[in-house]
């Protein structure tokens, strides 16, 4: 599937300043997010909100877009560290395919609200740095997702050490100016080529660019002042989400470097088929077969739903395809919790093996309707 260019998308230079691209996107998220658009294609809407959400994910987060700047989309194909316990994927929310639904209080709200965290304002390489945005894989089955859950996850993420709370210091120490780059970060580096001397400026390795260290690490943290933890984690899934559709927790992914904020979590849904119903949006939809006795006499039968058989009156002369409509008896809408409808479409069985009774009576039937039984009559004779 080829994707089209995150700048492209946004409709900014790759120039563009965040301030730029947050505009950019706050302007097509209102044009196309399924609240607020009026125009009459909403399919192609949603995939336009969907795109635009992620595009800005990336763009909007420093270390992806200078990822996604040098290496174009392949870089979310591994690009991005590794699995950490229990089936957890560590990519950066944009696999190709992935369906993306973005409700505008849950993620534009936080993403608005600041936990982009120093957003604008120009952030240096040594501040405080935002952790990374987690991704969980949930498999839901088709009762679940249509009638919302509760679901313990285990999630493996970064956290703030509880004994150095983030700095990486060992307890009554203090950072030192680093003596390798004498306090600036940088050391200045001066290659000698057959073109001449060359000077390149690095980035300090012994304090990693921050100009100071610590001389005395925290031992429980190796002075990194987070630790790997895995922790259950209480996962509510609304009522009426869709395959593909992801929810995201606020500040549940990594934790900030050196008082960053923390990452969110992305849960994305995976529902798996159900055996007779199919999902069109928030309808329902099933097969049913009824005889065709009461196909022609009209009658009540029973129609399976989500919560137990339904009676419904089929009409006289009742032919085969035609589909019905059951109220309110589909999914409730993630937002409006107004539930769909159930439709059902008819098929008649005809019976396979017959009684000689029966068959006398069908011969009657046949017979009481002028049609000649017995007798082959081809299409063209017919007439
Ligand atoms: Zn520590
Ligand atoms: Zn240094």
């Amino acid at each position: 599937m080829s994707k089209r260019d995150y700048y492209e998308v946004l409709g900014v230079s790759k120039n563009a300043t965040p301030e730029e691209i947050k505009k950019a996107y706050r302007k097509k998220a209102k044009e196309f997010h399924p609240d607020s658009y009026t125009g009459d294609d909403k399919k192609a809407a949603e995939e336009k909100f969907k795109e635009a959400s992620e595009a800005y994910s990336v763009l909007s987060d420093e270390t992806k877009k200078a990822q996604y700047d040098r290496f174009g989309h392949g870089f979310e194909n591994g690009g991005f560290g590794s699995a950490g316990a229990g089936g957890f994927d560590f990519s950066g929310f944009s696999s190709g395919g992935m369906g993306f639904d973005i409700d505008l209080d849950d993620i534009l709200g936080s993403v608005f609200g600041g936990s982009f965290g120093g957003f604008g304002s120009a952030r240096k390489k040594k501040g405080p740095t935002k952790g990374a945005d987690l991704r969980y894989n949930m498999k839901l089955t088709f009762e679940e997702a249509v009638f919302g859950c509760s679901k313990e996850i285990n999630i493996t993420r970064n956290e703030t050490c509880p004994d150095c709370h983030g700095s990486g210091a060992k307890k009554g120490t203090t950072e030192v100016k680093c003596d390798e780059c004498n306090g600036t970060g940088r050391i200045q580096v001066t290659q000698n080529t057959i073109m001449g001397s060359f000077s390149t400026v690095k980035t300090c390795e012994k304090c990693g660019g921050e100009g100071k260290y610590n001389p005395s690490p925290c031992e429980t943290c190796s002075g990194n002042g987070t630790v790997r933890k895995t922790r259950k984690i209480e996962i509510n899934i609304p009522k009426g989400i869709d395959n593909g559709q992801a929810i995201s927790l606020t500040s549940e992914g990594d934790a900030g470097r050196k008082g960053g904020p923390a990452g969110d979590l992305f849960v994305v849904v995976t529902v798996m088929p159900h055996k007779i119903f199919r999902r069109r949006g928030n309808d329902i939809c099933l097969d049913v077969s009824i005889p065709f006795v009461k196909a022609t006499l009209g009658g009540k039968i029973n129609v399976p739903t989500l919560e137990g058989d339904y009676e419904f009156n089929i009409p006289e002369g009742t032919q085969p395809g035609t589909t019905f409509t059951i109220k309110n008896k589909g999914v409730p809408s993630m937002r409006s919790h107004v539930r769909g409808n159930l439709e059902f479409k008819v098929e008649i069985e005809v019976p396979k093996k017959l009684n000689d009774k029966q068959k006398e009576s069908l011969r009657r039937f046949a017979e009481a309707s002028n049609e000649e039984v017995n007798k082959k009559k081809s299409f063209w004779e017919k007439k």
